[in-house]
């Protein structure tokens, strides 16, 4: 049926009331949907209403001047041929310039091409009307979006058709229709919404909120946000919150919401209100992001930063904020608190022989075991590497209590770190030395207290190990003693403060074999220093490097000297290379050039080794070894009988001698289990095919008794004290002078 659009119904039109005089029964029409819903009624009606309206020639033009909404009249060309004042007003022009100007020149081109068929479609009378949204370009440039009614009606005066065209202005409305969508839009995001009104009631929900919370939509909407508080914050917190968002219009913060599983979670909840114009509350939009993941990697990060990785106790950095912390606590209460500072024994050997791995499991059972032994108020650290640390909080106003109560608790964690272990299916033993100091207040700075407990610790170890010592004060003197040592000895290398003495190895009764090196230091006060003074401490503090080399050079120079002195070029030096010095990685190559810059024969030097060498990494030693051997260079095995040797690894040296240690020599003749100790190394050393000299030989009859069993190169005051270089050259003259007697 053919429908066509009239005026009548204008609703903003001042000439609506007479309506009902066209048509009684146009209000009992359903509106249509659209701009022009309650405007337009079925054209058929309209005819019917119909000359008496038209004839109100008057009535229409009051209409069409007044109506708010554009009206245009124009042929089927598209050209126009009247226009109200709206009309002209949406386009920016006069009227009278509207009236002869085609669609086409204020139509969006994209729209024209739509419209242009719908024209042509009128003209072939296939429609009688159209509607569309377009975009007029209006005379000042600016686009405008319009929902357009065009409809074809007779022709006023002719036997055609010409067109009147309603138009209303919808650029806002789109504009707020997308607004509209993009809230909507933004309010579905990943994070929960609400929306409540101004009493907090909850209107709507987004579906992240529910997914994130596990209520539906009905279970929420019609609440406040209350029920979902999970108990955590005190009625002050929600009143702070309700107080800032009425202050400054929006609160942001960490709440910890109840999910409907009862579980309790983190979460950034930021709210915004929203006002009228008239500045009254209407709405309330919260946004509930899940902090959760965020707060769990603050945890990790924390945890890495205060945390031991391997066993999960503090570390260094947490350990010394609690001691301050501590120390602190303790001047207010006047209590004693105690830092122990425990290291295990020999853990370097298990890291070696059994592999790191067995050794962090046993660093993790330690940690264990430290945290059995101590209360939940104090704490238990890891250094680093094998290092420990429990601080004892609370001890008492009493200071003999409280050291009686530490001693107790030591004494407890040696026994506790004292049972076997067991690691990847080894049964292991350890034990662990204790240093620990007594502190309340905050005189002692930090630093110091570790260094003390740290002195104690190395005291308990030099008493044997597996031992526990209280700090006192005469440690600290011996402390500072070392250390004026340490700065002594460095002053001594510079200062070439060193001397090296020669002692006598002799085969048979008499014939002069060569010589041991042995180091002295000149101490500018304390005269000449023997090795064993400070040969230790070298080895401590890495010393040993810089003085080994260079007796090892002095050495080597001597060799190329006497190499021109017919009476000298036969003898043999043994020089004594400390272990952290032969594990130096450059250690064989500092050898070689030695050799080649001096110029010394390498078959007249020996180097003298110490079982302890074979403590660790047994194979690089070997393989050193084998290296200088192969240069011609001799090995002895120095103090044998008093470590530990494994025999299949004497097996695999390529040793050249062994030297009995003289506290066998000593007591060989009064004591039968020095005597055997004596008999046996010589026979092990001949069933290796091992030449043997005997250390500390003072007597005639020590030698008469070691040569009896086999052993028939000695060293010893009997023969000569470790002497000057000029005092030994005499010595070897003679010797050789003595040599020559008896050959001829
Ligand atoms: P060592 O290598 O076992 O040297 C033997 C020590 O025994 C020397 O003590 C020597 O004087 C002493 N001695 C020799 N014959 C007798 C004797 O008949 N009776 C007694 N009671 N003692 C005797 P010294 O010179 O005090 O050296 C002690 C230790 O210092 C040496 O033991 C060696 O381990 C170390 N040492 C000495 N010089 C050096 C060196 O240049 N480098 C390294 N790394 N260590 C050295
Ligand atoms: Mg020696
Ligand atoms: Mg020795």
């Amino acid at each position: 049926m053919t429908k066509y659009w009239g005026l009548a119904e204008l609703k903003m039109s001042p000439l609506l009331e007479d309506r009902a005089a066209v048509s009684g029964e146009l209000d009992q029409q359903e509106p249509n949907s659209g701009e022009f819903s309650t405007m337009a009624h079925d054209i058929t009606k309209l005819k019917q209403a119909g000359a008496a309206f038209y004839a109100s020639e008057a009535r229409f033009r009051n209409v069409f001047e007044k109506a708010i909404l554009g009206i245009a009249i124009a042929n089927t060309a598209g050209t126009l041929l009247e226009a109200n004042e709206s009309m002209a007003q949406l386009l920016g022009f006069a009227r009278q310039e509207l009236i002869g100007m085609n669609i086409g020149m204020f139509t969006h081109p994209d729209d024209l091409v739509v419209e242009n068929v719908y024209l042509r479609e009128i003209q072939s009378g296939e429609r009688d009307d159209y509607r569309m949204n377009k975009r007029y370009l209006t005379k000042q440039d600016s686009l405008i979006w319009v929902d357009l009614l065009v409809t074809a009606v007779p022709e006023s005066n002719g036997d055609g058709i010409e067109l009147i065209g309603l138009v209303v202005d919808i650029t806002e409305r789109l504009r707020f229709d997308a607004e509209l969508r993009i809230a909507a839009i933004a309010f579905e995001s990943h994070e929960g919404m609400i929306l409540t009104d101004a009493n907090a009631v909850i209107l709507k929900v987004n579906k992240a909120f529910i997914r994130a919370t596990g209520y539906s939509v009905d279970e929420a909407v019609g609440q406040t946000p209350k029920f979902l508080q999970s108990g955590r914050h005190s009625e002050a917190f929600y009143l702070e919150m309700k107080d800032t968002l009425h202050r400054t219009g929006g609160w942001q913060g960490e709440v910890w919401n109840r999910h409907k599983s009862g579980d309790v979670g983190p979460q950034w909840l930021t709210i915004s209100t929203v006002f009228a114009d008239d500045g009254a509350v209407t709405h309330y939009i919260g946004r509930h992001q899940d902090i959760s993941e965020r707060k769990k990697a603050e945890e990790r990060i924390e945890e890495l930063a205060f945390f031991d990785p391997l066993t999960g106790l503090p570390n260094r950095a947490l350990l010394l904020d609690r001691l301050r912390q501590w120390k602190r606590t303790s001047g207010r209460s006047d209590r004693f608190c105690a830092l122990l500072l425990i290291d295990l024994d020999n853990f370097r050997t298990l890291n070696d022989t059994l592999g790191h791995e067995v050794g962090d499991l046993l660093l993790k059972h330690v940690g264990l075991r430290l945290k059995a032994c101590v209360r939940e108020l104090d704490t238990t650290a890891r250094l680093g590497g094998d290092e420990f640390v429990v601080i004892l909080a609370s001890l008492g106003t009493d200071e003999h209590d409280a050291a009686k109560c530490t001693e107790e608790i030591a004494g407890s964690i040696l026994s506790a770190l004292n049972q076997p272990y067991e690691l990847n299916g080894v049964t292991h033993h350890s034990t662990a030395s204790i240093g620990a100091i007594l502190f309340k207040g905050t005189s002692i700075p930090v630093d110091d207290l570790m260094k003390q407990a740290d002195l104690s610790m190395y005291k308990a170890k030099a008493s044997g190990r597996n031992a526990f010592r209280f700090f006192d004060s005469a440690m600290e003197v011996a402390a500072n003693e070392r250390a004026s040592l340490e700065s002594d000895l460095r002053q001594a290398l510079l200062e070439k403060q060193f001397l090296l003495h020669y002692q006598a190895q002799i085969v048979g009764n008499s014939r002069l074999l060569g010589a041991e090196v042995l180091v002295r230091w000149q101490h500018p006060r304390r005269g000449l220093v023997p090795p064993n003074d400070f040969i230790p401490f070298a080895e401590e503090t890495g010393l040993i490097l810089p003085l080994g080399l260079w007796v090892l050079e002095t050495a080597c120079q001597q060799l190329a000297k006497w190499a021109t002195q017919p009476e000298m070029e036969h003898l043999t030096l043994a020089v004594n290379v400390s272990v952290r010095q032969f594990s130096q990685p450059d250690f064989v190559n500092q050898v070689i050039t030695l050799l080649t810059t001096t110029g010394a024969n390498p078959q007249r030097l020996k180097l003298e080794l110490t079982e302890s060498l074979l403590a660790h990494n047994v194979e690089g030693i070997i393989e050193k070894m084998f290296v200088l051997k192969a240069k011609g260079i001799c090995f002895s095995l120095d103090d044998f009988g008093t470590g530990y040797s494994s025999l299949s690894y004497l097996k695999r040296m390529p040793l050249d001698q062994l030297k009995i240690d003289q506290s066998f020599v000593r007591d060989v003749l009064i004591d039968p289990n020095d005597a055997a100790i004596a008999k046996t190394i010589v026979a092990l050393a001949q069933s290796l095919g091992l030449a043997v000299i005997a250390e500390g030989v003072e007597t005639a009859a020590q030698r008469d008794f070691l040569a009896n069993v086999g052993c028939h190169t000695y060293q010893g005051y009997f023969y000569s004290r470790p002497i000057p270089l000029e005092e030994f050259e005499r010595f070897a003259q003679q010797s050789f002078l003595a040599l020559c007697l008896t050959l001829i």
